[in-house]
């Protein structure tokens, strides 16, 4: 980069600025491009002549005209290439295919037993990639990276550094899938990657200040702030399902007492549903069909997971004072047996000026928050690898 003295004269244009408003915006026309990034039209015509180039977008007919010329419009090709999402769960896979958009084109789902060896859940992941990469379609760029949510804490070299659920300590995950599939391969937190689908995707779209809550075997937190993911210093903000609930609560994995998903998560839930459901089939799935069928019994192992969760939520909120809280993950389908008890409890317990403004909604894309922020890890790093930075003086 070319230096000239004085910082405020020099600005850095990011290829990758335009082409994620093109992701965002196409159809789009080179002036409303100039406009939004506040580029000259010449520099937004030089880089798209580029992109144009590298078969990232093309021109079709002519968009609305406020009087003169109609302008010619830019539209981003979104099979260009391919990213794949990975949701790797304590008792699940679930990895999708998408386009340069984030459209699904390919989905595998593998279930995993309880306890299965860190090789075993390597080798299942490792399958799933493959059935993956054999299902896209002939593009340019193939596919253009792999992103994968974890339930842990994961470092900035991708590996994962202390997942208890899974039973892994120190797992390069990133290098091991790099050297396997030869391409860019980014290793987030699951609830991280949630909360980046659902901001993009889902129900968070437009909202700046929003916590996404992964409620499954554990329960994890993605925060968004100001529109960006906070990760904290070293990568490891959001672990938030260990905060103490009760102060002399049940002992957790984690060290610590009473910590929230203890009460509230998936595991909690069928702990509690022991007695209700048949040996071989303990599942969140069976505990929802008691519920569906009016069973008092299963509505009300609901309503207390809710409760826990209100509590937890409660002090989320007190302390963001976010504009949403998502719901997200195996909970994510609950909410008829979940959703008026957690606000029963927020009603009554946060503090009135933080309420005023929030929302509590379930995950808009389902159970795909993970994989769909997963994979737009993976298209996000890929519109980056293309930045080119240019100076110029004002
Ligand atoms: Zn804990």
């Amino acid at each position: 980069m070319k230096m000239t003295g004085d910082l405020n004269l020099v600005k850095k244009i990011n290829k990758s600025i335009v082409l994620e408003l093109l992701q965002k915006q196409s159809p789009i026309s080179r002036a409303s491009l100039a406009k939004l990034t506040g580029l000259t039209k010449a520099t937004v015509s030089t880089l798209v002549a580029e992109l144009m180039e590298e078969n990232l977008l093309y021109e079709i007919g002519t968009g609305e005209s406020s009087g003169g010329r109609k302008p010619v419009m830019l539209v981003f090709r979104q099979d260009a290439g391919y990213a794949i999402g990975v949701d790797l769960g304590v008792n699940y896979i679930h990895a999708v295919l998408t386009d340069l958009k984030g459209e699904i084109i390919h989905e595998v789902r593998r279930g995993l037993k309880g306890g299965a060896s860190q090789e075993t859940v390597l080798r299942e992941l490792k399958g799933c990639l493959r059935t993956l990469i054999a299902a896209a379609p002939e593009s340019p760029y193939g596919i253009v990276g792999i992103g994968v949510g974890v339930p842990g804490i994961t470092d900035h070299q991708g590996s994962v550094l202390f997942a208890p659920n899974l039973g892994w300590r120190n797992v390069p995950l990133q290098r091991l899938l790099e050297e396997e599939f030869r391409m860019p391969v980014t290793i987030d937190n699951e609830a991280n990657a949630g909360a980046v689908g659902e901001r993009e995707f889902g129900a968070g779209r437009g909202v700046s200040n929003l916590i996404y809550i992964s409620i499954g075997i554990g329960i994890g937190t993605g925060i968004i702030l100001k529109n960006e993911l906070y990760r904290g210093t070293s990568g490891y903000s959001g672990e938030m399902g260990h905060i103490s609930i009760q102060a002399d609560g049940k002992p957790c994995r984690c060290g610590n007492i009473g910590c929230w998903e203890l009460y509230a998560s998936e595991n909690a839930l069928l702990e509690e549903a022991s007695s209700l459901l048949p040996e071989d089939r303990k599942e969140l799935e069976e505990l929802v069909k008691l519920a569906e069928a009016g069973s008092p019994e299963a509505t009300a192992l609901f309503e207390r997971a809710g409760y826990y969760l209100g509590v937890g939520i409660t002090n989320i909120i007190n302390i963001f004072n976010p504009e949403l809280i998502i719901i997200g993950n195996r909970f994510a389908h609950a909410e008829r047996f979940l959703g008026a008890a957690v606000r029963r409890v927020i009603d009554t317990r946060s503090l009135p000026y933080h309420r005023e403004k929030l929302r509590l909604e379930f995950a808009g894309l389902g159970s795909r928050s993970c994989v769909a922020g997963a994979s737009s890890f993976a298209v996000s790093r890929f519109f980056a690898d293309r930045r080119i930075s240019v100076d110029y003086s004002v």
